[in-house]
Protein backbone atom coordinates (compact mmCIF):
# COMPACT_ATOMS: atom_id res chain seq x y z
CA UNK A 1 0.00 0.00 0.00
CA UNK A 2 2.08 2.81 -1.23
CA UNK A 3 0.22 5.60 0.28
CA UNK A 4 2.91 8.58 0.77
CA UNK A 5 1.32 10.67 3.07
CA UNK A 6 -2.13 12.49 4.13
CA UNK A 7 -4.32 15.11 2.71
CA UNK A 8 -5.25 17.44 4.96
CA UNK A 9 -9.25 17.66 5.64
CA UNK A 10 -9.12 21.13 4.86
CA UNK A 11 -7.06 22.55 2.74
CA UNK A 12 -6.63 19.36 0.65
CA UNK A 13 -2.79 19.64 0.33
CA UNK A 14 -0.66 16.75 0.69
CA UNK A 15 0.98 16.32 4.08
CA UNK A 16 3.39 14.21 5.43
CA UNK A 17 2.42 11.24 8.21
CA UNK A 18 3.19 12.99 10.94
CA UNK A 19 1.68 16.14 9.83
CA UNK A 20 -1.18 16.35 12.55
CA UNK A 21 1.22 16.31 15.86
CA UNK A 22 2.02 20.21 14.39
CA UNK A 23 -1.07 21.29 13.07
CA UNK A 24 -2.74 23.79 13.93
CA UNK A 25 -5.47 24.31 11.42
CA UNK A 26 -8.22 24.16 13.73
CA UNK A 27 -7.51 27.74 15.45
CA UNK A 28 -4.61 26.17 16.93
CA UNK A 29 -5.81 22.75 17.23
CA UNK A 30 -4.99 19.54 14.88
CA UNK A 31 -7.25 19.25 11.88
CA UNK A 32 -7.52 15.17 12.56
CA UNK A 33 -6.31 13.58 16.10
CA UNK A 34 -3.00 12.72 16.03
CA UNK A 35 -3.21 9.68 17.69
CA UNK A 36 -5.50 7.99 14.74
CA UNK A 37 -3.24 9.57 12.39
CA UNK A 38 -0.21 8.10 14.04
CA UNK A 39 -2.05 4.13 14.75
CA UNK A 40 -3.61 4.68 10.65
CA UNK A 41 0.32 5.65 9.66
CA UNK A 42 1.88 2.33 11.83
CA UNK A 43 -0.77 0.05 10.52
CA UNK A 44 0.13 1.25 6.78
CA UNK A 45 3.77 1.05 7.37
CA UNK A 46 3.32 -2.80 8.80
CA UNK A 47 0.89 -4.68 6.50
CA UNK A 48 3.13 -6.18 4.81
CA UNK A 49 0.21 -8.64 3.92
CA UNK A 50 -1.05 -5.72 1.70
CA UNK A 51 1.97 -4.35 0.17
CA UNK A 52 1.66 -6.83 -2.58
CA UNK A 53 -0.93 -7.74 -5.28
CA UNK A 54 -1.48 -11.10 -2.90
CA UNK A 55 -4.89 -12.16 -2.96
CA UNK A 56 -6.38 -11.66 0.72
CA UNK A 57 -9.57 -12.54 2.70
CA UNK A 58 -10.55 -8.62 1.76
CA UNK A 59 -9.47 -8.69 -1.64
CA UNK A 60 -11.72 -11.65 -2.37
CA UNK A 61 -14.65 -9.57 -1.52
CA UNK A 62 -13.24 -6.27 -2.57
CA UNK A 63 -13.02 -4.30 -6.18
CA UNK A 64 -9.05 -5.98 -7.97
CA UNK A 65 -8.94 -2.96 -9.74
CA UNK A 66 -8.79 -0.80 -6.36
CA UNK A 67 -6.03 -3.23 -4.67
CA UNK A 68 -4.11 -3.12 -8.23
CA UNK A 69 -4.12 1.08 -7.69
CA UNK A 70 -3.53 1.03 -4.26
CA UNK A 71 -0.37 -1.75 -4.68
CA UNK A 72 1.29 0.24 -7.98
CA UNK A 73 0.42 3.90 -7.22
CA UNK A 74 1.58 6.23 -5.14
CA UNK A 75 -1.22 8.03 -3.54
CA UNK A 76 -2.27 10.64 -0.78
CA UNK A 77 -5.47 10.00 1.21
CA UNK A 78 -7.61 12.15 3.37
CA UNK A 79 -7.37 10.24 6.66
CA UNK A 80 -10.55 11.07 7.95
CA UNK A 81 -12.01 8.85 4.89
CA UNK A 82 -10.88 5.99 6.84
CA UNK A 83 -11.27 7.00 10.78
CA UNK A 84 -14.28 4.69 11.27
CA UNK A 85 -11.90 1.55 9.61
CA UNK A 86 -9.20 2.63 12.04
CA UNK A 87 -11.66 2.71 14.84
CA UNK A 88 -12.57 -0.92 13.96
CA UNK A 89 -8.80 -1.81 14.12
CA UNK A 90 -7.94 -0.08 17.15
CA UNK A 91 -10.74 -1.95 18.95
CA UNK A 92 -9.79 -5.12 17.41
CA UNK A 93 -5.98 -4.88 18.99
CA UNK A 94 -7.80 -4.07 22.91
CA UNK A 95 -9.73 -7.26 21.96
CA UNK A 96 -6.72 -9.49 20.81
CA UNK A 97 -5.15 -8.26 24.26
CA UNK A 98 -7.93 -8.53 26.77
CA UNK A 99 -8.93 -12.18 25.64
CA UNK A 100 -8.22 -14.51 28.48
CA UNK A 101 -4.91 -16.22 27.13
CA UNK A 102 -5.53 -19.16 28.95
CA UNK A 103 -8.94 -20.09 27.30
CA UNK A 104 -8.23 -18.41 23.52
CA UNK A 105 -5.51 -17.99 21.62
CA UNK A 106 -5.61 -14.51 19.82
CA UNK A 107 -2.64 -12.57 17.64
CA UNK A 108 -1.97 -11.43 20.64
CA UNK A 109 -0.52 -14.37 22.29
CA UNK A 110 0.22 -16.40 19.58
CA UNK A 111 0.33 -15.08 16.42
CA UNK A 112 2.15 -18.10 14.77
CA UNK A 113 -0.71 -20.74 15.39
CA UNK A 114 -2.91 -17.68 14.30
CA UNK A 115 -2.07 -17.12 11.22
CA UNK A 116 -3.01 -20.29 8.86
CA UNK A 117 -1.81 -21.37 5.45
CA UNK A 118 -4.22 -23.65 3.46
CA UNK A 119 -6.31 -22.96 -0.21
CA UNK A 120 -9.25 -21.59 -0.95
CA UNK A 121 -10.84 -23.16 -4.67
CA UNK A 122 -7.11 -24.49 -5.32
CA UNK A 123 -5.75 -21.01 -4.20
CA UNK A 124 -2.81 -21.02 -1.26
CA UNK A 125 -3.79 -18.70 1.01
CA UNK A 126 -2.67 -17.54 4.84
CA UNK A 127 -4.72 -16.21 6.94
CA UNK A 128 -5.06 -14.83 10.64
CA UNK A 129 -7.84 -15.26 12.67
CA UNK A 130 -9.38 -12.86 15.56
CA UNK A 131 -9.79 -15.88 18.28
CA UNK A 132 -10.09 -19.42 18.29
CA UNK A 133 -10.46 -21.35 22.02
CA UNK A 134 -7.98 -23.19 22.79
CA UNK A 135 -10.03 -26.67 22.93
CA UNK A 136 -10.93 -25.59 19.48
CA UNK A 137 -14.21 -25.97 19.58
CA UNK A 138 -14.93 -22.21 18.66
CA UNK A 139 -13.80 -19.50 16.14
CA UNK A 140 -14.53 -15.99 16.67
CA UNK A 141 -14.39 -12.86 14.29
CA UNK A 142 -14.95 -9.51 15.75
CA UNK A 143 -16.60 -6.83 14.12
CA UNK A 144 -17.11 -3.20 15.00
CA UNK A 145 -20.01 -1.86 12.62
CA UNK A 146 -20.53 1.81 12.49
CA UNK A 147 -24.78 2.56 13.79
CA UNK A 148 -26.48 2.47 10.13
CA UNK A 149 -25.37 -1.51 9.55
CA UNK A 150 -26.85 -1.81 13.36
CA UNK A 151 -30.13 -1.97 12.58
CA UNK A 152 -29.77 -4.82 9.59
CA UNK A 153 -28.00 -6.83 12.06
CA UNK A 154 -29.90 -9.84 13.67
CA UNK A 155 -29.08 -13.41 14.95
CA UNK A 156 -27.50 -14.64 11.73
CA UNK A 157 -23.82 -13.11 10.45
CA UNK A 158 -24.29 -11.64 7.29
CA UNK A 159 -23.01 -13.50 4.16
CA UNK A 160 -19.16 -11.72 4.15
CA UNK A 161 -18.62 -12.79 7.51
CA UNK A 162 -19.82 -16.43 7.32
CA UNK A 163 -17.86 -16.16 4.03
CA UNK A 164 -14.89 -15.54 6.19
CA UNK A 165 -15.01 -17.32 9.17
CA UNK A 166 -15.96 -20.23 6.78
CA UNK A 167 -12.66 -20.05 5.08
CA UNK A 168 -10.82 -20.05 8.55
CA UNK A 169 -12.80 -23.11 9.11
CA UNK A 170 -11.89 -24.98 6.04
CA UNK A 171 -8.60 -23.80 6.17
CA UNK A 172 -7.73 -24.88 9.91
CA UNK A 173 -9.28 -28.31 8.75
CA UNK A 174 -5.76 -28.25 6.43
CA UNK A 175 -3.59 -27.76 9.63
CA UNK A 176 -1.89 -31.18 10.98
CA UNK A 177 -1.37 -29.24 14.65
CA UNK A 178 -5.25 -28.40 14.91
CA UNK A 179 -6.58 -31.98 13.65
CA UNK A 180 -4.10 -33.29 16.66
CA UNK A 181 -5.76 -30.98 18.84
CA UNK A 182 -8.85 -32.45 18.48
CA UNK A 183 -9.87 -29.84 15.59
CA UNK A 184 -13.36 -31.29 14.24
CA UNK A 185 -14.61 -28.74 11.04
CA UNK A 186 -17.54 -30.06 11.48
CA UNK A 187 -18.87 -29.32 14.75
CA UNK A 188 -16.51 -26.13 15.53
CA UNK A 189 -18.93 -22.79 16.54
CA UNK A 190 -18.17 -20.03 14.10
CA UNK A 191 -19.14 -16.76 15.96
CA UNK A 192 -19.08 -13.01 15.20
CA UNK A 193 -19.51 -10.63 17.72
CA UNK A 194 -21.47 -7.29 16.31
CA UNK A 195 -20.27 -4.59 18.95
CA UNK A 196 -22.65 -2.18 17.25
CA UNK A 197 -20.51 1.15 17.72
CA UNK A 198 -22.21 4.07 17.95
CA UNK A 199 -25.61 2.47 19.30
CA UNK A 200 -26.92 2.32 22.59
CA UNK A 201 -27.15 -1.63 21.78
CA UNK A 202 -24.85 -4.17 23.39
CA UNK A 203 -22.56 -6.47 21.34
CA UNK A 204 -24.41 -9.10 19.64
CA UNK A 205 -23.58 -12.90 18.99
CA UNK A 206 -23.97 -13.96 15.73
CA UNK A 207 -24.18 -17.48 14.56
CA UNK A 208 -22.38 -18.11 11.11
CA UNK A 209 -23.57 -21.27 9.18
CA UNK A 210 -20.92 -23.72 7.80
CA UNK A 211 -20.61 -23.11 4.41
CA UNK A 212 -19.27 -25.37 1.87
CA UNK A 213 -16.25 -24.15 -0.38
CA UNK A 214 -18.78 -23.32 -3.05
CA UNK A 215 -20.89 -21.67 -1.04
CA UNK A 216 -18.12 -19.48 -0.50
CA UNK A 217 -16.98 -19.23 -4.13
CA UNK A 218 -20.12 -18.35 -5.49
CA UNK A 219 -20.81 -15.38 -2.98
CA UNK A 220 -21.52 -12.71 -4.41
CA UNK A 221 -19.93 -9.90 -1.99
CA UNK A 222 -21.19 -6.25 -0.88
CA UNK A 223 -24.27 -6.78 -3.44
CA UNK A 224 -21.32 -7.14 -6.03
CA UNK A 225 -22.59 -8.54 -10.00
CA UNK A 226 -19.28 -11.04 -9.55
CA UNK A 227 -19.07 -13.57 -7.05
CA UNK A 228 -16.08 -14.42 -4.82
CA UNK A 229 -14.62 -17.08 -7.23
CA UNK A 230 -14.76 -14.61 -10.29
CA UNK A 231 -13.06 -11.79 -8.08
CA UNK A 232 -10.38 -14.02 -6.93
CA UNK A 233 -9.96 -15.02 -11.26
CA UNK A 234 -9.95 -11.10 -12.08
CA UNK A 235 -7.10 -10.61 -9.33
CA UNK A 236 -5.09 -13.55 -10.26
CA UNK A 237 -5.45 -12.22 -14.42
CA UNK A 238 -4.14 -9.37 -12.89
CA UNK A 239 -1.16 -10.32 -11.52
CA UNK A 240 -0.68 -12.61 -14.56
CA UNK A 241 -0.84 -9.57 -16.93
CA UNK A 242 1.42 -7.28 -14.47
CA UNK A 243 3.84 -10.41 -14.39
CA UNK A 244 3.76 -10.98 -17.86
CA UNK A 245 4.47 -7.23 -18.61
CA UNK A 246 7.60 -7.65 -16.70
CA UNK A 247 6.27 -5.79 -13.35
CA UNK A 248 6.19 -2.14 -15.00
CA UNK A 249 6.94 0.79 -13.10
CA UNK A 250 5.98 3.03 -16.00
CA UNK A 251 2.62 4.78 -15.38
CA UNK A 252 1.26 4.19 -18.87
CA UNK A 253 2.35 0.56 -18.68
CA UNK A 254 0.45 -0.10 -15.52
CA UNK A 255 -2.42 2.25 -16.68
CA UNK A 256 -2.98 -0.21 -19.56
CA UNK A 257 -3.15 -3.11 -17.26
CA UNK A 258 -5.26 -1.25 -15.04
CA UNK A 259 -7.67 0.01 -18.07
CA UNK A 260 -8.77 -3.57 -18.56
CA UNK A 261 -9.67 -4.53 -14.98
CA UNK A 262 -13.29 -5.03 -14.78
CA UNK A 263 -14.93 -1.77 -12.52
CA UNK A 264 -16.12 -4.69 -10.16
CA UNK A 265 -16.82 -2.16 -7.42
CA UNK A 266 -19.47 -0.02 -9.74
CA UNK A 267 -23.01 -1.91 -7.93
CA UNK A 268 -21.10 -2.36 -4.47
CA UNK A 269 -22.57 -0.90 -1.47
CA UNK A 270 -25.68 -0.30 -3.27
CA UNK A 271 -23.67 2.26 -5.71
CA UNK A 272 -21.69 3.96 -2.85
CA UNK A 273 -18.49 1.97 -2.90
CA UNK A 274 -16.70 3.81 -5.44
CA UNK A 275 -17.93 7.23 -4.00
CA UNK A 276 -17.10 6.39 -0.37
CA UNK A 277 -15.39 3.63 0.38
CA UNK A 278 -12.20 3.67 -2.37
CA UNK A 279 -9.01 5.50 -1.71
CA UNK A 280 -8.07 5.51 -5.32
CA UNK A 281 -11.25 6.52 -7.00
CA UNK A 282 -9.82 9.38 -8.21
CA UNK A 283 -7.07 7.17 -9.68
CA UNK A 284 -9.78 4.83 -11.13
CA UNK A 285 -11.58 7.68 -12.87
CA UNK A 286 -8.91 9.45 -14.24
CA UNK A 287 -7.95 6.31 -15.83
CA UNK A 288 -11.74 5.57 -17.47
CA UNK A 289 -11.25 8.93 -18.65
CA UNK A 290 -8.56 8.43 -20.80
CA UNK A 291 -9.13 4.80 -21.64
CA UNK A 292 -13.27 4.66 -21.52
CA UNK A 293 -14.52 1.58 -19.66
CA UNK A 294 -12.54 -1.28 -19.77
CA UNK A 295 -14.85 -3.72 -22.45
CA UNK A 296 -14.05 -6.81 -21.18
CA UNK A 297 -16.67 -8.65 -18.87
CA UNK A 298 -15.65 -11.34 -16.26
CA UNK A 299 -18.87 -13.63 -14.94
CA UNK A 300 -22.23 -12.93 -14.58
CA UNK A 301 -22.40 -9.46 -14.60
CA UNK A 302 -25.99 -9.10 -16.08
CA UNK A 303 -27.36 -11.25 -12.76
CA UNK A 304 -28.87 -9.58 -10.15
CA UNK A 305 -27.85 -10.16 -6.66
CA UNK A 306 -29.89 -11.93 -4.43
CA UNK A 307 -32.62 -10.10 -2.62
CA UNK A 308 -30.81 -11.17 0.43
CA UNK A 309 -27.90 -9.88 -0.43
CA UNK A 310 -29.10 -6.31 -1.40
CA UNK A 311 -30.62 -6.47 2.32
CA UNK A 312 -27.45 -7.12 4.03
CA UNK A 313 -24.65 -6.05 1.58
CA UNK A 314 -25.34 -2.37 1.54
CA UNK A 315 -23.51 -2.06 4.81
CA UNK A 316 -19.87 -1.13 5.53
CA UNK A 317 -17.90 -2.48 8.02
CA UNK A 318 -14.64 -0.45 9.49
CA UNK A 319 -13.56 -3.98 10.18
CA UNK A 320 -12.42 -6.12 7.42
CA UNK A 321 -12.73 -8.99 8.98
CA UNK A 322 -9.91 -12.12 9.26
CA UNK A 323 -7.02 -11.33 6.62
CA UNK A 324 -5.84 -14.01 4.14
CA UNK A 325 -3.19 -13.38 1.81
CA UNK A 326 -1.40 -15.78 -0.88
CA UNK A 327 1.51 -16.13 -3.50
CA UNK A 328 -0.69 -17.59 -6.26
CA UNK A 329 1.25 -20.15 -7.71
CA UNK A 330 1.40 -20.66 -11.19
CA UNK A 331 -0.39 -24.01 -10.96
CA UNK A 332 -3.30 -21.55 -8.94
CA UNK A 333 -3.35 -19.13 -11.92
CA UNK A 334 -3.63 -22.07 -14.26
CA UNK A 335 -6.54 -23.14 -12.35
CA UNK A 336 -8.45 -19.83 -11.70
CA UNK A 337 -7.88 -18.05 -14.49
CA UNK A 338 -7.78 -21.29 -17.14
CA UNK A 339 -10.81 -21.92 -15.19
CA UNK A 340 -12.60 -18.79 -15.74
CA UNK A 341 -11.56 -16.45 -18.84
CA UNK A 342 -13.65 -16.95 -21.94
CA UNK A 343 -14.18 -14.49 -24.74
CA UNK A 344 -16.87 -12.00 -24.09
CA UNK A 345 -20.29 -13.12 -25.82
CA UNK A 346 -19.53 -16.84 -25.63
CA UNK A 347 -21.25 -19.22 -24.05
CA UNK A 348 -21.79 -20.35 -20.44
CA UNK A 349 -20.44 -18.19 -17.50
CA UNK A 350 -18.00 -17.55 -16.47
CA UNK A 351 -16.49 -15.71 -19.48
CA UNK A 352 -13.45 -13.01 -20.05
CA UNK A 353 -12.13 -10.94 -22.46
CA UNK A 354 -9.62 -9.00 -21.06
CA UNK A 355 -8.76 -7.37 -25.38
CA UNK A 356 -10.16 -4.29 -26.13
S1 LIG B 1 -13.53 3.61 -8.04
FE1 LIG B 1 -14.83 1.78 -7.89
S2 LIG B 1 -14.33 0.57 -9.72
FE2 LIG B 1 -12.70 2.08 -9.44
S3 LIG B 1 -11.12 1.03 -8.25
FE3 LIG B 1 -12.43 2.10 -6.81
S4 LIG B 1 -13.98 0.58 -6.21
FE4 LIG B 1 -13.02 -0.17 -8.07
Amino acid sequence: MPIKGWKCPIERTQVPFDHFETCKARKGRAAFPPWMARHAHLKIENDVRHSTLDVTATRTMNCPRQTFIEVLWDYYIDPSKIAARERGTALHSVAAEHTDPKLWYTEANDPVRMTINGEIGGVPLSMACDAMKRDMTEIVDYKFPSDFSVRFRGPKAKKEYACQVNMARLMLGQQEWALQAGYDPETVLLTIWDHACGKQEGPLAQEAPHMTEEEILATRPGGSNHTIEEIISIHLWMVQEYEKNGAPTDIGKLEEIAAQIPLVGEPMFRGDKCRMYCDVSEICFGIVRKYGRPEATWGTEDESPSEEQHRTDGRVEEDQGPSVCSTPTNAGLQKAVGSSVQKEGSSGSPRFSPTK
